[in-house]
């Protein structure tokens, strides 16, 4: 039957990637049908009778065709960790800060400056960064969430926006009944829904939030169905203030407040100390870890993820802020993830042995250890694993929507890529390439929630000319010098 919706688009090309999460990706004849911001249909097609199954589809299902041909359609990257409009703090010297507590040390002292305009002018560039690298969905984690929410609004970037709580220290602690509401406001706000925007609880860290407002936390996120989103056992001064006041890890804390048990699911972040009884009350749970390469290896050092894979943990890749990564391009933190698989090596005592005092057998030793952490980590490294680290892993983290997989029901955000750009030559792999090499160049169209983002061919140039672009540019730059002023003196 013909719908006659006017918002219905087809998308079809003969290599469409299916699949992901449980099932197996796979390359294929497909049209996408896409609804307004979800993908209503997924019909394989014939390879051998493509043309004509396109027209009959198009026939009896209605709406307008773009036919990619051979050009790829795979998801849109996700960010499952992000704070968009930290990225005004780029460049800014941190070297000294990262010898410390950069939060502490810096981000606080310069976050309380911001207006909440600052931060919506801040976030759109964010979200503007965010989509030439290829991301369709973030989950942003900030202060006057609710700007942020307006800034992907008017982007067009989809989001899972989590206002950030805390009532104990930070520049947001004096204003934690109002992130509440902004949460639940986030929350009812079907406007935003349609553009792929929602809502998650964002209680800061476990330092900086009391039992009490985990407590109203977690009641919101159980009669909202919100997950919740927290940075975790990101630092030894969280962990040792958790210690002293509770008597238990961050982790540890987080399961005696029924976090773990009870919310419909979370997101932690960082769990850099997170011990081996820490992580055993992951197991089983609604959680995602959530690992930033990048980011750690500038504000601390990258956890021990081969041990949340052993422990058989779900585990996610994000890029945290700019202003500790410098990129919102979450596909290059995958490279970080496949070196796991050797990158001990360099600090083994077998290796050390052999720098100190050179000769063949201490090199063998070496490989031996270079050998024993390839076999015990090598699925981390393979293009399947990786991709379901931005995929269908951190789409399927929100108990009311799915993203990061082209399937029914699903936010239908994603990418088409060219396949005779000199990134995937020859092509013999394009998801080997999508995981491992440069292909932002590329991006051919990219949609989200449904809606193409710029001109088909030229993503990145028309989005940089576009009128809106400028504009948000423009305002950025005029706020940004006002608050580098302050900081300067
Ligand atoms: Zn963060």
């Amino acid at each position: 039957m013909v719908s006659g919706s006017s918002q219905r688009a087809l998308l079809a090309s003969r290599r469409v990637v299916l699949g992901g999460g449980e099932v197996p990706l796979e390359i294929v004849a497909a049209c996408l049908v896409l609804d307004g911001a979800t993908i209503e249909a997924v019909h394989r097609i014939d390879d051998d009778c493509y043309a004509d199954s396109l027209a009959e589809l198009v026939e009896t299902t209605g709406g307008s065709l773009s036919d990619y041909g051979d050009r790829l359609i795979s998801p849109a990257f996700i960010n499952p960790h992000t704070h968009l409009a930290l990225g005004f703090l780029r460049g800014v010297d941190l070297r000294r800060a990262c010898r410390g507590n950069l939060v502490e040390d810096l981000f606080f002292k310069v976050e309380g400056r911001l207006s909440p305009e600052d931060i919506q002018a801040f976030a759109r560039i964010g979200a503007y960064d965010s989509l030439l690298c290829g991301v369709g969905l973030v989950w942003d984690h900030y202060y006057a969430g609710e700007r942020v929410a307006a800034a992907l609004r008017e982007v067009g970037l989809a989001g899972v926006v989590a206002v950030t709580l805390q009532d104990l220290a930070g520049p947001g602690k004096d204003r934690w009944e109002a992130a509440l509401e902004a949460t639940a406001v986030i929350d009812d706000d079907e406007g935003l829904r349609s553009q792929g925007v929602y809502s998650a609880l964002g209680p800061h860290a476990t330092d900086t939030v009391s039992a009490d407002l985990f407590g109203r936390s977690l009641a919101l996120a159980r009669q909202r169905e919100l997950p919740i989103h927290l940075h975790v056992a990101q630092s030894p001064e969280e962990y040792q203030r958790c210690w002293e006041r509770h008597g238990r890890s961050p982790l540890g804390w987080l399961d005696e407040l029924g976090v773990l048990s009870e919310a419909p699911a979370t997101v932690l972040v960082h769990g850099i100390y997170a011990s081996r009884a820490d992580l055993a009350l992951l197991t089983g749970g609604p959680h995602r870890l959530v690992f930033c390469p990048y980011s750690q290896l500038v504000f601390g050092f990258p956890a021990a993820v081969g041990l949340w894979s052993e422990l058989g943990l779900d585990w996610v890749v994000a890029t945290d802020c700019a202003s500790n990564n410098d990129s919102m391009n979450v596909q290059k933190e995958l490279r970080f993830v496949a070196g796991q698989r050797t990158v001990g090596a360099t600090w083994s005592d077998s290796f050390r042995e052999f720098l100190e005092q050179g000769g063949p057998e201490h090199a063998a030793a070496a490989w031996g250890v270079r050998r024993a952490l390839f076999d015990a980590h090598h699925q981390l490294a393979e293009p399947e694993a990786l991709l379901g680290r931005v995929w269908a892993g951190p789409g399927a983290m929100h108990p009311r929507f799915t993203a990061g997989v082209l399937a029914p029901g699903a936010l239908a955000n994603l990418i088409v890529w060219d396949l005779d750009h000199p990134a995937f030559w020859p092509a013999v792999d394009p998801l080997h390439c999508l995981a491992m090499s440069d292909p932002l160049g590329a991006m051919w169209a990219l949609y989200v929630a449904g809606r193409p983002v710029g001109e088909v061919g030229d993503v990145a140039g028309s989005v940089l000319r576009s009128a809106e672009y400028q504009a948000a540019h423009q305002e950025a730059n005029e706020r940004i010098k006002r608050i580098l002023a302050t900081l300067g003196g």
